[in-house]
This record gives structure tokens, sequence and C-alpha cells, in this order.
């Protein structure tokens, strides 16, 4: 028996060797993964690192895909792309090629070693809750909209930017 789709939010990171290209690259690769299909990816955002200041601003997205991967699954398939684009840290919240984040998997909520969804600091984050409300801004997170996350952090800087991503192709 196969298992149904499961709508998943992914959101990705990248501050390092060229991080437009990081993102679009990897956009293309998630459009890619088994068992998955393309639903869509935000534009992208610049927002200034969280914790170390003297390091590159990010480039952000979130993309949602429909996919039939487990969750843990679906995690193994991110940490490889991520090693793919030699994901390389040092410290904690330094600087990195491409971080990517099981940041919704369905309605579930997980608890695992490896693995927490939704994504503990996602309702704190404005370089993730701002691509997302563009995706999806009917959703809500622990009964609160996506906005009024969104207003208690407002000081956060975050910047829409205009390059395109050009869609990927719808693959399954
Ligand atoms: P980071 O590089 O800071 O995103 O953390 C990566 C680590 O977080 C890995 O060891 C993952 O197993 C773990 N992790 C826990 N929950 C998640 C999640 N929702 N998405 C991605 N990684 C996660």
């Amino acid at each position: 028996m196969t298992s149904p789709f499961q709508l998943a939010y992914i959101g990705l990171g990248s501050n390092l060797e060229s991080p437009i290209e990081q993102i679009c690259q990897a956009l293309n690769e998630l459009a890619t993964l088994p068992l998955t299909r393309w639903v869509a990816s935000s534009s992208l955002y610049a927002s200034r690192p969280v914790g170390p200041q003297d390091q590159p601003d990010f480039i952000n997205a979130v993309a949602a895909l429909e996919t039939r991967l487990s969750p843990l699954a679906l995690l193994d398939q991110l940490q490889a792309l991520e090693q793919q684009h030699r994901r390389r840290r040092q410290r904690h919240w330094g600087p990195r090629t491409l971080d990517l984040d099981l940041l919704l998997y369905g309605n579930d909520s997980i608890t695992h070693p490896r693995l927490h969804v939704p994504h503990p600091h996602m309702t704190v984050r404005a370089f993730v809750l701002a691509p997302l409300n563009e995706l999806a801004p009917a959703l809500t997170l622990h009964h609160q909209s996506l906005s009024a996350w969104l207003e208690g952090i407002k000081d956060q800087p975050i910047e829409r930017l205009t390059v395109s991503t050009r869609e990927p192709n719808a693959t399954i």
C-alpha cells in the first residue's frame, strides 16, 4: 500500500558561495525528489543573520511540496542535498552554503531525536514566516495566524527580493 501525499513546507537559507544561486539550485533539486511533486515556492528574501553578525546576510525562501516520503525519509533527502551543496559549518548559527529545514509536514506534530515538526523556531523567525505567509496566508500555527506571529517580530529586518527563481518543472 502506498502512503498518501502530504503537503510539506521546506525552509531554505544560504549566506555563502553565491547564495541566490544556491537557493535557486536547491529549489530545482527539491522539485526532483523521489515520490514528490512540486507545488510552489515563495519569492527570495534577504535577512540579517541570527547570532554572530560578522557574516553575510542570508537569502531565504520557502517551498511547498507534496510528498509520499515519510518525514524521516524527507529529512534524509534534505540532509543529502545540504551535503551536495558542500555545506560547511564551523559554528552554531554561523555561515552556511545551504540550510534546509522541514517546517511543516501535513498536520503532523513530530517529536523524534532527529526531527521536530512543526520546526521549533519557525514562529520567531521572520525569514521563515514572511515567505511562508506569501505561500499560505491562511495557515495557522498554534492557533495563531502567520501575520499575527509576524506582527510580534516586526523588528527583524527582512527584504523581499525581485529576483526570479524560475519556477521548477513539476515532477513526480
Ligand atoms: P540546523 O542545521 O541548525 O538546521 O540543525 C540540523 C539538525 O536539526 C539535524 O541534526 C536535524 O536532525 C535536526 N532537526 C530537528 N528538527 C528538524 C527539522 N524540522 N528540520 C530540519 N532539521 C531538524
